[in-house]
């Protein structure tokens, strides 16, 4: 599933390609063809990422509301001579001058009062990539809750914009137990897991891809070779091979339906976890 940085780049490459112009939507596929008519030829006036939810707002009143889910993807092509027949199943497409953009298998695609946009605003934690964010929001839920600190970081509603990976490798790089309470935590260690959260997620941003491994723990190989594929991890989907710090085989777990990766050493069980 895309992670919070991802619709921050989403956002930047929307609003670059058509932030202040009028654009043309449809939906070529169908299911969103009544409220696209209602924007067709109107002002784009931004595109702005809240944690997994992109926010597009036309006319400083209207709000498309997209949330990718787990298989979503809108992709912006610009500087095009000609813009080609949609191919599968676009939701919506948004034409500029010179750009358009196709949405896909998206969860959510739907038009929004911004009234109703506050209403899902007020639906989520601190995004750790907005300026505003508040961490002490996400602390008050956390220092009061017995559910496992692992499980509390997925929750939208805590934090906005973690995904699976980026909660793995936090953990990890705080040497935190997954399984132990939130009201387990101290509350310098929340701070320095933001601080840290705050740094990766922005380099998630500028790179596009979720690097979390410190160079003194990447091979000479990885080493070479990083930036040009898929960024390394500590553990995330690295489930019986060795961890890169303590040689200790990488465990995994399902929790919540999602996959959790941790080092069983570096992460040593807190008294009172399960
Ligand atoms: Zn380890």
């Amino acid at each position: 599933m895309p992670e919070g940085h991802t619709l921050h780049r989403l956002a930047t490459a929307l609003d670059e390609a058509f932030a202040g112009h009028a654009v043309r939507a449809s939906s070529p596929q169908g299911r969103f063809a009544e409220s696209a008519a209602l924007i067709d030829g109107r002002v784009l006036d931004r595109a702005e990422a809240y944690g997994k939810h992109l926010f597009v707002t036309v006319d400083e009143i209207d709000v498309v509301h997209v949330h990718l889910g787990l298989y979503g993807r809108f992709d912006v092509h610009r500087d095009v001579a000609e813009v080609p027949e949609p191919v599968g199943q676009v939701r919506l497409r948004l034409v500029g001058s010179g750009s358009y953009a196709d949405l896909r298998g998206a969860t959510a695609c739907e038009l929004l009062t911004s009234v109703e946009r506050d209403v899902v605003l007020a639906r989520l934690g601190p995004d750790p990539l907005r300026a505003d964010a508040d961490p002490d929001a996400a602390w008050d839920r956390i220092h009061r809750s017995r559910a496992p600190i692992a499980g509390l970081l997925m929750d939208q509603s805590v934090v906005a914009g973690i995904g699976n990976v980026y909660r793995a490798e936090l953990l990890f790089r705080h040497r935190v137990d997954p399984f132990r309470s939130g009201r387990s935590l101290r509350a310098q260690q929340w701070r320095e897991m933001w601080a840290d959260l705050v740094e990766l997620m922005t380099d998630g941003v500028r790179t596009g891809r979720i690097d979390t491994v410190r160079p003194e723990h990447l091979t000479d190989v990885e080493i070479a070779a990083r930036g040009r594929r898929r960024g390394h991890s500590y553990v995330y989907g690295r489930a019986g091979d060795p961890c890169r710090v303590c040689g200790t085989r990488v465990r995994t777990a399902v929790l919540q339906t999602r996959n959790l990766y941790w080092c069983p050493k570096c992460q040593r069980r807190f008294r009172g976890s399960p």
